[in-house]
């Protein structure tokens, strides 16, 4: 064939609504839901094969099932991953990743702002293993690169981050962590997979929280480990196997479904929050406004090299601290006070109380968190609606911030 005739490779939209499938006997056009623990084998001799490896198939649900398998195949055509395991949670994927590969005498960088969970891991866990860790500013190159010792087995961040959307240089640290020896896992849910590409920009293993954007509707929780062949199968397969914090296969068919409408809902979501920053920014009630798609971002040039667009969150910072924001949230009627993110439904919080509540508030500062700002996750609604709301929200917020309306 002339490479004229050489076929376009499908859209990752296309290949989310039939990427993956395992189809059986019965030709179901929907995925099939294989809600079973365990297979049953011809006889002793098929069985015997089959634990060891020497016949393909399904042996038990703690580590591989049909619905599973569907999910964990069309999130790696999502991702340009050869191999994914899927874990109860995100918060799953997270910890499996680092103690799948972690030994006792090892050590860690992280970016500091880090999802709360992701942090405790860290901070509170890890140590307790025998791993210590150093917590960088990750803008900062210069603070990751001092960092490195001889025993840095891994890199981790998340970027853009919570709830500040701090960016961090995606190809630079994993350069960083290649030539100390290191491996660079990413949590990449804020990004989400739509618009940023961990495994093309250098890092060695992808995280999710599926609960967010995958699910995107508020309905389950799930986690997604995307690698190497080799990296799961020597890291990541046993670990999960023996350990089991594997994924239900009901959750597994829920978050199919949640990747076949993957795109259409990030890319309204992410039009919406744009236009709904460039709507609001210049509001007298807000002493900033952080979105990654707005030129206005400190790191805009890292977002545009790394990001194809700004993701579906925002953050706003009020004037007059939790008076205002508190002010702005409860006068919100469209968008619902919720820690969630990534949903249908718009939902915004307040990190200082409640996701970071349990940092001191030095330790808030140092990350960006004020008493004012609160994190905007956009949903589906029509954006024009989502701006009069937030609109009212600030309006409110000011009325507090002039001494128009006493604070709560
Ligand atoms: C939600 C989230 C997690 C944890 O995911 P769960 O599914 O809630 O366990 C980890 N990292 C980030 C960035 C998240 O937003």
């Amino acid at each position: 064939m002339s490479d004229n005739n050489a076929r376009r490779p499908l859209d990752a939209s296309t290949l989310m609504v039939h990427g993956g499938v395992l189809r059986s006997q019965f030709g179901e056009l929907s995925e099939a839901l294989y809600l079973t623990q365990g297979f049953v084998y011809a006889n002793a001799e098929a069985a015997e094969a089959r634990f060891k490896g020497e016949e393909p198939g399904f042996i038990y649900s703690r580590f591989s099932n049909p619905t599973i398998s569907m999910f964990e195949s069309r999130m790696c055509l999502l991702e340009g991953a050869e191999a994914a395991r899927a874990t109860a949670t995100g918060m799953a994927a997270v910890t499996a990743s680092l103690l799948a590969v972690l030994r006792h005498g090892d050590h860690v960088v992280a970016g500091r702002a880090l999802f709360g969970s992701c942090l405790w891991v860290i901070e509170e866990f890890l140590p307790k293993m025998g791993v210590s860790y150093t917590l960088v500013d990750g803008r900062d190159l210069d603070q990751w690169q001092k960092a490195v010792r001889p025993n840095t087995k891994v890199l981790f961040l998340e970027t853009p981050t919570n709830p500040t959307l701090d960016l961090v240089d995606l190809r630079a640290v994993a350069d960083i962590a290649h030539d100390a020896g290191a491996i660079l896992i990413v949590d990449n849910v804020f990004a989400t997979p739509i618009y940023q590409k961990p495994l093309q920009l250098g890092a060695d293993v992808v995280v999710y929280s599926a609960t967010k954007h995958i699910d995107g509707q508020g309905r389950c929780l799930g986690g997604v480990i995307l690698a190497s062949e080799q990296f799961i199968a020597d890291n990541v397969h046993n670990f999960l196997r023996q350990t089991g914090p594997a994924m239900s296969p009901f959750n597994a068919w829920v978050l199919l479904k949640g990747l076949e409408t993957l795109s259409l809902r990030v890319e309204r979501q992410t039009t919406s929050a744009a236009r709904l920053a460039d709507a609001v920014a210049g509001h007298p009630a807000l002493a900033r406004l952080i979105y990654p798609g707005r030129a206005d971002h400190p790191q805009y040039d890292i977002a545009r090299k790394q990001m194809s667009a700004g993701s579906s969150l925002i953050a706003l910072e009020l004037k007059g601290g939790k008076a205002g924001a508190f002010a702005c949230a409860n006068a919100l009627e469209v968008v619902k006070i919720s820690n969630n993110l990534g949903d249908a439904k718009s939902l915004i919080t307040h990190p200082s109380t409640t996701t970071h509540q349990r940092l001191k508030p030095e330790q808030q500062l140092e990350l960006g968190i004020t008493q004012g700002m609160l994190r905007l996750s956009i949903g589906l609604e029509h954006p024009d609606d989502l701006i009069d709301d937030i609109t009212r929200g600030l309006d409110a917020a000011l009325a507090v911030i002039e001494g128009r309306e006493a604070a709560e």
